[in-house]
Order: structure tokens, then sequence, then C-alpha cells
């Protein structure tokens, strides 16, 4: 669900905005609009009109992803929140009757912040990971929800009306310089634990009111309104004194030069400031919520010292003991690759030696020739051959192995959570289809985690370059062929597109949200294309969202011109991602 489509969603109006609204349609009783909260973060507020006045009520995100009216019962959206305030009053002034609608023409309103939100997660991400191009623009949009959230916490840092750790003397002076408006104010830290000071100018005094931060987070001003954040705070006493001798007017600048961060020395700059963010970094998020960017495998080829090379020196490699997988090819093992500089923990694919089988030899050179090929932070990058006792095919290692695997001894992974690794690997995927590469084996056994919140598509043993013009690769005849995951024209015709990789992400998607069941249990290849060929597909997933299953049903469109790229697919997960996630 998409808010700014509800066509009586508000964004970011005030609570005396949206009287107005509601006194301008008001047509009676129970009269409803839906706004953004101005002071929870991803909450809303409820305004209903009642016996000639408006009540507003806070709908609160809840830890676990749940909206409610606070101590009210918890629903899945607050959609579903208003849904049951039509039905029950469970303390509601009245029952919600009739939406108030926007005016035609007008859009949801967008607040101040929104539109630097942008801008700032932007240099944040720049450089937080010092990354540029591709790599930075996956990572926005791969980590949106998270960064939108970490933003929002520590934007106060880039505002001109934070100062920083001063004291309460040295501010004085700084507000009392230059112009002396009434509601000149700046926000000072006061300590380490996150507690601030407002102060404010006042017919020529300097008041000081404390900001404290209670148990769960939240930021006030003494008996005053709760915030999530610093620039909600101001945003709110810019409009309205609320219990300050005024309103906030003009920011008190900082000193030319100074930013809100810790003071840095000059020729560190760039070190301490990512180090400041790191902290602030750290109170808001948990370790557990790491992002792909903070791990080694997201950009590795950002240091130009260990530039990439095809080959791998037998003497640098070091396997450990211990299995990670194997095939028929042979088995995967852990190991070290000690480079110049640095070393990194790897997965090698070690051939078993067989001189026999030239065959299985040339297929592992021509996965190695396709990986190498290929650069994307969702794809499992190739680190070179090893031509040794063994050949030896060395990848980055992903630790917590197959994506069905780790699910089914995971169950209580969120859906927000499934839905994020599937986004991610619809992405590598649409790098995948934008460069022209067909997988041919795409299925959550070959989606890898990194860590819970960072999925790679590995195993391109049947993958191929395809030429631009033909689009499709023709197998030259049957195989040991994936048949559940394979699209229709693939058995009838043997033709691979992209397209024939959608259907296969509609399976990896569907083991996905059934926590990584098997397809099609109990049938045999014949009876599933017997089942696809009579129009009939598989039945959603147990609470799999429907916006989901739909997405999955898109994907196993009989025909493949009429079934969506990833171009379409990815954007569509996007945006669902956004939606559960933000
Ligand atoms: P076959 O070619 O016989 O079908 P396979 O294609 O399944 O075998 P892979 O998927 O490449 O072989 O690897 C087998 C297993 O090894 C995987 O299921 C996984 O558990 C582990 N593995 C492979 N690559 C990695 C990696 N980069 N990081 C961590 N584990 C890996």
């Amino acid at each position: 669900m998409v808010m700014n489509a509800l066509p009586f969603f508000y964004g970011n109006v005030t609570r005396e905005e949206a009287e107005d609204y509601l006194g301008q349609a008001s047509t009676g009783n129970g009269t409803y609009l839906l706004r953004q909260s101005r002071n929870y973060l991803g909450g809303f507020a409820l305004s209903v009109f009642h016996s000639g006045r408006c009540y507003h009520y806070t709908i609160e995100k809840e830890p676990n992803e749940m909206y409610a009216i606070a101590g009210g019962k918890s629903h899945k959206t607050p959609v579903d929140v208003i849904d049951y305030h039509s039905q029950e009053m469970d303390g509601l002034v009245c029952l919600l009757k009739k939406p108030c609608n926007r005016p035609r023409n007008m859009q949801p309103k967008i607040g101040a912040f929104d539109d630097l939100k942008e801008k700032l997660i932007r240099e944040y991400v720049q450089q937080t990971w010092n990354l540029q191009g591709a790599a930075l623009e996956q990572a926005i949009i791969s980590q949106k929800p998270q960064l939108e959230k970490l933003i929002s916490t520590t934007a106060h840092e880039k505002m001109p009306w934070f100062h920083g750790s001063i004291t309460r003397e040295a501010c004085e002076p700084r507000l009392q310089n230059g112009s002396r408006v009434n509601g000149k104010f700046l926000i000072r830290q006061r300590d380490a634990k996150g507690s601030f000071a407002l102060c404010l100018l006042h017919e020529r005094q300097v008041m000081h009111y404390r900001i404290d931060r209670d148990r769960t987070g939240k930021l006030s001003i003494p008996d005053g309104k709760k915030f999530d954040t610093l620039w909600q705070l101001v945003e709110h006493y810019s409009y309205k004194p609320d219990g300050l001798l005024r309103v906030l007017t003009e920011p008190c600048p900082r000193p030319h030069g100074e930013t809100g961060k810790k003071p840095a020395n000059t020729n560190q700059t760039y070190k301490t400031n990512v180090s400041s963010l790191f902290l602030l970094r750290e109170m808001v998020i948990s370790p557990s919520e790491a992002m792909p960017m903070d791990t080694d495998v997201y950009n590795p080829y950002a240091d130009p010292d260990e530039l990439r090379s095809s080959t791998v020196d037998r003497n640098q490699l070091f396997l450990e003991d211990g299995e990670l997988g194997s095939g028929n090819f042979g088995t995967v093992m852990r190991g070290i690759y000690k480079m110049k500089r640095s070393e990194k923990t790897v997965a090698v694919k070690i051939l078993k030696n067989d001189d026999n089988d030239q065959s299985v030899r040339d297929e592992m050179l021509r996965e190695a020739n396709v990986m190498q090929q290929l650069d994307n932070p969702y794809i499992v990058r190739m680190i070179g051959i090893c031509e040794a006792e063994n050949l030896m095919l060395v990848m980055e290692l992903a630790e917590l192995g197959p994506l069905h695997k780790f699910l089914q001894k995971n169950k209580q992974t969120t859906i927000k959570n499934l839905t994020e690794l599937v986004h991610q690997v619809s992405m590598g995927m649409k790098y995948l289809e934008e460069h022209n590469f067909v997988h041919r084996d795409l299925a959550a056994r070959n989606v890898l985690l990194v860590t819970q919140h960072y999925a790679k598509i590995s195993d391109f043993g049947l993958s191929k370059a395809i030429a631009e013009e033909k689009n499709y690769y023709k197998a030259k005849g049957h195989g040991k062929w994936p048949v559940k995951w394979y699209a229709p024209e693939c058995i009838n015709y043997f033709k691979f597109s992209s397209k024939s990789d959608v259907w296969s992400f509609g399976v990896l998607m569907w083991e996905a949200y059934s926590y990584g069941q098997k397809p099609y249990k109990g049938l045999k290849g014949n009876d599933v294309m017997q089942m696809i060929e009579g129009g009939r597909r598989m039945d959603a997933p147990v609470n799999c969202p429907p916006e989901m299953y739909d997405l999955m049903k898109t994907c196993w469109t009989y025909k493949a011109n009429e079934r969506p790229g990833f171009k379409v697919v990815e954007p569509r997960l996007r945006e669902y991602y956004y939606d559960i996630a933000s």
C-alpha cells in the first residue's frame, strides 16, 4: 500500500491545517483524515471531526512493525487501524464514518526535511563507505529505509542551529552576537547520553530549556511533547510555542567553519567525521542490522592496490578444515587468501581429481569465465582461478550459506527481512539482464547469504552470455535441468532468456516466502509441466503478502513476451519493500 495513493492521506500537514480541511469538509461526525506524524518517525496521525471539534490520535509504529493508536489494538497497516475503528470505537470519540479526501490536484504535503533527506543520504553513504558510481547508487536503492532512519536521527549535525557540545556560557555570546531577533535559537549537546539544550533569545535574554531523552529514546522538553528526532522538535516549536516563551524563529548560525560534529583535527577531518557518524550509528542501529556496505564483499575493488587478477597464486591461498558444501564437481572449502596488504576469507570450489572427466573441468572454466565478467554487490564475485594440485575457483565467501536452508532454520525471519533479501536478488538479476547474461539456474539454493540482510546470487555453472540481437540462448538438448524452476519455453523450445530467469525468480520468491519449502512438493517434473500448461500455478505460501503473491504470478506469465523483465520486477519489489520498511 502506497500512502501517497490514499485520497485521505495529507502527508506532512500540521494539526491546524488538518482542522481546516476537516472544517471545510465538515459534513458530519466521524469524518476523518490521515496525516504523517510530525513527532514520531514512521508514525501517522488520525484527525477526526465530532460534535463541532476535531480530535487527533497518534498512530504509532511499534517495534514489531505493527501500527496502533497508543494503548489500542495493533494492526498491520494504518489503513487497517482505520478499518478497525470504523467498526469499533474502542476508545475513540466516535466511529470513523467518512474519509475527508484531499482537494482535487492537491498532493500529500512533503515535509521540509523529506527534501533534504535525499541529499543527506547520498552524502552520508559516500563518506561512510567511501562509495562512488554504481556501488553508491545500489547501496542507496537497497538500503533506503535503513538509511532514512539513520539520517533522520543524525541529521541535526548538518543543521545550522546545531552547535554541538558547547557550554551554556559559550552559547550565550553566540545568540547575542549579530541579529538579536526574538526567537533566535540554537541547540547544544549537554552530555554523551543524548540530552540536549534548546537555547532561545527572548527580549535580549537567553533562555535555556533542557531536552531530555527518555528510556525509549524519545526527546522532550520537560512536560512537553515527545519527538524521535531533534529536527522534528525544531519543526514543531517553529510553528507553535507550546509551552516555550515564544516560537523559534531564526536559527543562530554556527561560527564559520565549525561543524555540529565533534571538533575535528583538520588533517584528519575525513576520518574523524566518519567515526563520529559511526558512533551515532551505533546509538540508533544495532549490530544485527549491519548493512551490506559494512561487509568487505560489498565493494572489494575500492582499494586500487588490490586490483583483481584472474589467477590466484597457490602460495597465497590457505585452505581451512571443514566443507562449506559439495556438488558433483567436488567440494567447496573455506580458505584464506593472503594478498599484499590484507587478507580475506574466501570460498574455494575444488574440482575433484578425475583425469577422465575433461568435461567437468571445462564446465568449471566456463563458469569462471562468466563470473569474471560480472561485478555487482548482489552477485558472488570470483576472485580468481588457482591451478595447483586441483583446479580451484576462488570466490567471495557467503558465510551463512544457501537461502532456503537458512530460512528452514530461521522461521522467525520477518516478511520485511525476506522482502529485503528477495529485492537484493532482483537487483543482481537486473544487472545480469542489463549485461545480457542468462543465469539458467536461479533458485533459492543458489542464493547465498553473507549476513541475514545481504544476499548474493551464485552458481553460474549453467549461465550464458547471450548475443544482444538475439536475446535468448538456445540449448542443444535437454540436460539435467531444474525443471520446477523453468519457464515453459525452456522446456518446450530449449529457449533461455532473462524472461525465463524471471519465471525462475517467481519460484525463488515462492521458496523465500514459504521459508525454504520445496516448490510443487510431491509432484514429478512431468506433473508440473502439465499443471503449468493447464493454466494452474502454485498457491500462495501461508502468510505471504498478497502483493508478493501477485508478483510471483506475474513472473509465471505463460508467454515470455508478455512476462515482465527484471527492469519491471525490481522496482515493484523495491516499492513494496520501502512501503513495509519505512
Ligand atoms: P552442482 O554443480 O553439482 O550442482 P552446485 O552447483 O550446487 O553443485 P555450488 O552451488 O556452487 O555447487 O556450491 C555447493 C555448495 O557450496 C553451496 O550450496 C553452498 O553451500 C556452498 N558454497 C558455494 N559457494 C559458496 C560461497 N561463495 N560461499 C559460501 N558457501 C558456498
